[in-house]
């Protein structure tokens, strides 16, 4: 299968751009595209591979590689994605959730595309300051890797059911549940306000363990957000996302 990158790194602006900023630029004038983008977007993480913007048939808009070019050694990419069935089989391999933690705070880097800012260190608010890595770390660790989805693109067919990480900038605002006051769900919505994006249910048990700080505030707050969990869309057509660990979701305020 092949490799379909939710994010580019773009050397004319030295950022990383997600396949829907690419889409509308391209929209927006040809030689500007053609100049400033069109060779010019490379895999977010080694920068070796090429990539090209493809719109598939559904509308839905996503990064594929140049052929036979090769990426560095300990990149990331270059692994197959794996799937995971079930959250149980994904803690039996690693039940600290190290593995996947690395690959959320990589790719939240991917979210902060002003050129200044995703220089500097990332502090994410559900980690404690000693447990945030170096990019080596990071290459040293990952030894495979869950599918990626921008959650700030539109959904497709194959990102229900399925355990993914899931990253990108939304607006978010955090409710009470209605059974059991006690839980949490976090409403997630798209910058322009325009899209509801999804719902993610935090248990009681699971909210406890959360650093809350960017989370407690009453009005819709812009964030740089990451979670691994698969959505499902409930019968009446709410999609949503159970969070099983509170390891799992990393919110920094954008
Ligand atoms: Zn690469």
């Amino acid at each position: 299968m092949e490799t379909k990158y939710q994010t580019a790194y773009c050397d004319t602006l030295d950022a990383f751009l997600s396949a829907i900023e690419v889409h509308v630029l391209e929209n927006k004038a040809d030689s500007f595209y053609s100049e400033r983008f069109a060779k010019h977007l490379w895999c977010p993480e080694c920068k070796k591979v090429m990539l090209s913007l493809v719109h598939s048939t559904n509308g839905m808009s996503y990064f594929r590689g140049y052929p036979k070019q090769e990426h560095e050694e300990n990149c990331p990419y270059k692994l197959p994605e794996i799937r995971v069935k079930t959250i149980a089989e994904l803690n039996q391999e690693d039940p600290s959730y190290e593995r996947t933690r690395l690959q959320m705070q990589r790719v939240l880097r991917y979210t902060v595309t002003n050129r200044t800012t995703h220089k500097k260190k990332v502090s994410i608010s559900t980690l404690p300051k000693e447990q945030i890595v170096s990019n080596k770390t990071i290459h040293k660790k990952i030894n495979a890797r869950l599918p990626e989805k921008r959650i700030d693109l539109p959904l497709s067919d194959n990102d229900w059911n399925v355990i993914k990480i899931f990253y990108g900038t939304v607006l978010v605002i955090t409710t009470p549940g209605k059974q059991n006051p006690n839980d949490r769900f976090l409403k997630l919505q798209s910058l322009d306000s325009k899209n509801h994006i999804c719902l993610i249910r935090v248990s009681e048990a699971v909210w406890h363990y959360i650093s809350k700080e960017p989370l407690l505030s009453d009005k819709w707050i812009k964030v740089h957000i990451s979670f691994c969990g698969k959505l499902k869309k409930s019968p009446t057509g709410t999609v949503f996302c159970t969070l099983q660990h509170s390891q799992l979701l990393m919110v920094q305020p954008a």
